[in-house]
C-alpha cells in the first residue's frame, strides 16, 4: 500500500504497554502504523485489530521482530517501507527490565541481554530508519522518539543499575544524533518515563512497583501508558518542529 498523503510511524514494542498506547493514539490521529513485537502474538493481534478498525484495511502492520537481532530489524524496516512506501517516524519503545539485584549478583548473560535489547536494539533500529529518512540518502527527513527512562538520571542503586545504564546510553545517543542528523532533517528526542502501569514490572518480578510509586512520586501515583504516549506523539509531530536532542521527563515529578 502506498499512500503519500499520510505519515507512517514505526513503533518497536507496539504490542503492549507504552508502545501499544502510542500505536492506538497515532492511528486515531491519522498515522499509518507499523509496529513490532517479540513473541506475544495474541496481544499484537489485538492491537492490530484496533488499528485496522480505526483507519481501515491496510492502514496498519504487525511485524514479529526481535530488536536485539540485527537481521530482524533490517527486515522490519524493509517490510514497513514495502507496505507503506515511506517512513516518517520511528518510535523505539521495545525494552526490558530484570529482577532486582546488586551488581555483584548480575550474570554476564543478564548484562549482555539488557544492553543488547535496550541499547544496541535502539541503535540498530535508528541506523536502519536513517537510511530511509536522511536527505543525504534521498529521504525527506523524519522524527525519531526513543523511550528512555528516568532511571538513567536516578541510577537505580541496589535495584537495576544495568537497566539504568542501558537507558543512559539512550540519553547520550539522543544528544549526539541530534547534532549528527539535524542536517539530514531528522529530529531525535527521548521521553523518560517514571513508573508507568504496564506489564514490564511483573515481567521483571517487580509487580509491586506500580503500587509503591504512590509513595515516592510527587503526584502520588504511577503514570498511565497514554500519558507517555501523548508526549511521544507531540515530539513526533510538526508542533515540535524545532525540538531535537530533548529529554522529556514524564515521571510525575520524581
Ligand atoms: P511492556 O508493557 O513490557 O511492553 C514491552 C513491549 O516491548 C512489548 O511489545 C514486547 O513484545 C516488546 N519487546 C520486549 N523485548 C523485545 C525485543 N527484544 N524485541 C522486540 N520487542 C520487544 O513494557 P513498557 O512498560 O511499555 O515499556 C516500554 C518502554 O518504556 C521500555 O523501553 C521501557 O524500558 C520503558 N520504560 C517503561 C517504564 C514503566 O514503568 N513501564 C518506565 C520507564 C521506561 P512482546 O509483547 O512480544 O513481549
Amino acid at each position: 500500500m502506498t499512500d503519500t498523503t499520510r505519515k507512517v510511524m514505526l513503533i518497536t514494542g507496539g504490542s503492549r504497554g507504552i508502545g501499544a498506547a502510542t500505536a492506538r493514539i497515532a492511528a486515531e490521529r491519522g498515522y499509518l502504523v507499523a509496529f513490532s513485537y517479540r513473541s506475544n502474538q495474541q496481544e499484537a493481534d489485538r492491537v492490530l485489530a484496533d488499528l485496522l478498525r480505526i483507519n481501515g484495511p491496510d492502514s496498519a502492520l504487525a511485524l514479529q521482530a526481535d530488536v536485539s537481532v540485527e537481521a530482524d530489524v533490517v527486515g522490519m524496516v524493509q517490510k514497513t517501507i514495502e507496505h507503506f512506501g515511506r517512513l516518517d517516524v520511528l518510535v523505539n519503545s521495545a525494552g526490558i527490565v530484570d529482577q532486582v539485584a546488586r551488581i555483584d549478583e548480575m550474570s554476564g548473560e543478564r548484562l549482555e541481554r539488557m544492553l543488547r535489547i535496550n541499547s544496541f536494539g535502539t541503535m540498530i533500529c535508528i541506523r536502519e530508519a536513517v537510511k530511509h529518512m536522511a536527505t543525504r540518502h534521498g529521504g525527506h527527513g523524519g522524527a525519531i522518539v526513543n523511550v528512555g527512562s528516568i532511571a538513567s538520571k536516578l541510577g537505580c542503586e541496589n535495584e537495576f543499575v544495568d537497566y539504568a545504564a542501558s537507558k543512559g546510553a539512550i540519553d547520550s545517543l539522543t544528544e549526539g544524533l541530534s547534532k549528527e542528523l539535524g542536517p539530514d532533517r531528522i529530529r531525535i528526542n527521548t521521553v523518560r518515563p517514571g513508573v508507568i502501569a504496564t506489564d514490564i514490572h511483573a515481567s521483571g518480578g517487580n509487580g509491586e512497583k506500580v503500587a509503591e510509586a504512590a509513595n515516592f512520586t510527587p503526584l502520588g501515583r504511577a503514570g498511565r501508558p497514554e500519558e507517555v504516549a501523548y508526549g511521544i506523539l507531540w515530539l513526533a509531530s510538526d508542533e515540535a518542529s524545532f525540538v531535537t536532542g530533548a529529554l522529556l521527563d514524564i515521571d510525575g515529578g520524581v
